[in-house]
C-alpha cells in the first residue's frame, strides 16, 4: 500500500449469507490525520464498509471474502475487534448505541476498558472528554436512556475517545439529528481532528454536511467506488451536485 496512508483498504468485496455480495471491490485510504467521508445513498455499502475494516461483520453473518485492510502499516484485517480498539481503530456505530441504564459517565468509563493505565489517566481522560462535549459533563449523572438523540451521539463518541483511538470509524453521525445539532456534533469531529490529531471515516448520507467537514470523500453506489476526490472538487462535480446535494 501507499506509503502515508493511515488506513488502506484494497479491493475488499463483502458476502452475506454466503450468498449475496454486497461489497464488489471497494478500496479507499484515510492518510495520517485525515477526515474521509464515504458518501452513498442507502443501502450502498457504507456500513458494511466500516464493519469490514472494524471486522463487526461476522454477527451480522457477513464475510469479507477479497482484498485486505491495512493499518499503520500492518495487515488488520481477521483481527478481532477487540484487537482493532487496542490498536487504535474504533468504530460508532449508527444508532448510537449507548447503555441505557448506565450512567452518562459511566457509558464513556465502559470505553476505556482497554486501557492499561492508572486511574488518573482514564480521569484525564474523562475530562478530555467533558471538554470537548460540556453537555455530557451537565448530564453526566443521568442515564442515558433518558437523554437526547444529540446526547447520545455525543456519548458514543465519548466513549470511543475513552480508548484513546487512532482512527474513529463513525457511521451516519447525523442521523436522526436536527440540522443544528448535525452541525454541533461536525464541529466537535473537526476539533478533535485538529486538536487531537485523531483521523476519521466517516459514513454519510448528509452529503452537503459531510463534505463541508471532509478533506476528502468517496461516493458508493450498489458496493462500488463510483467516484473520489478532494472534497470540494465533489462539492463542484455536477453529478455530485444533481444526486447528492440536491442542487444542480
Ligand atoms: P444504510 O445507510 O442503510 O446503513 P449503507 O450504505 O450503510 O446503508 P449497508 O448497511 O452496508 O448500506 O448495506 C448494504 C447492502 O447490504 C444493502 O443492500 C443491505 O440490504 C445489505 N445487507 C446489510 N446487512 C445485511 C445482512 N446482515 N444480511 C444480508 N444483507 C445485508
Amino acid at each position: 500500500e501507499p506509503a502515508g496512508a493511515l488506513l488502506s483498504v484494497n479491493n475488499i468485496e463483502v458476502i452475506y449469507d454466503h450468498v449475496i455480495l454486497v461489497l464488489k471491490g471497494v478500496s479507499l485510504e484515510v492518510p495520517q490525520g485525515g477526515i474521509v467521508a464515504l458518501l452513498g445513498a442507502n443501502g450502498a455499502g457504507k456500513s458494511t464498509t466500516l464493519k469490514s475494516i472494524s471486522n463487526l461483520l461476522r454477527a451480522e453473518r457477513g464475510e469479507v471474502t477479497k482484498g485486505s485492510v491495512h493499518f499503520d502499516g500492518t495487515r488488520i484485517d481477521g483481527l478481532t475487534p477487540d484487537a482493532l480498539v487496542r490498536m487504535g481503530v474504533i468504530q460508532v456505530m449508527e444508532g448510537r448505541h449507548c447503555f441505557e441504564h448506565l450512567t452518562v459517565e459511566e457509558n464513556l468509563l465502559t470505553g476505556a476498558y482497554t486501557r492499561k493505565e492508572g486511574r488518573q489517566a482514564i480521569a484525564d481522560d474523562l475530562e478530555l472528554v467533558y471538554h470537548y462535549f460540556p453537555r455530557l459533563k451537565e448530564r453526566r449523572t443521568s442515564l442515558a436512556g433518558y437523554t437526547s438523540g444529540g446526547e447520545q451521539q455525543m456519548c458514543a463518541i465519548g466513549r470511543a475517545l475513552m480508548s484513546r483511538p487512532k482512527i474513529i470509524l463513525l457511521d451516519e453521525p447525523s442521523m436522526g439529528l436536527a440540522p443544528q445539532l448535525v452541525e454541533q456534533i461536525f464541529e466537535i469531529v473537526k476539533q478533535l481532528n485538529e486538536k487531537e490529531g485523531v483521523s476519521f471515516l466517516l459514513a454519510e448520507q448528509n452529503t452537503n454536511v459531510a463534505l463541508r467537514y471532509a478533506h476528502f470523500g468517496y461516493i458508493l453506489e450498489n458496493g462500488r467506488i463510483v467516484l473520489d476526490g478532494a472534497a470540494d472538487a465533489l462539492r463542484n462535480n455536477e453529478d455530485v451536485k444533481e444526486f447528492y446535494l440536491g442542487l444542480s
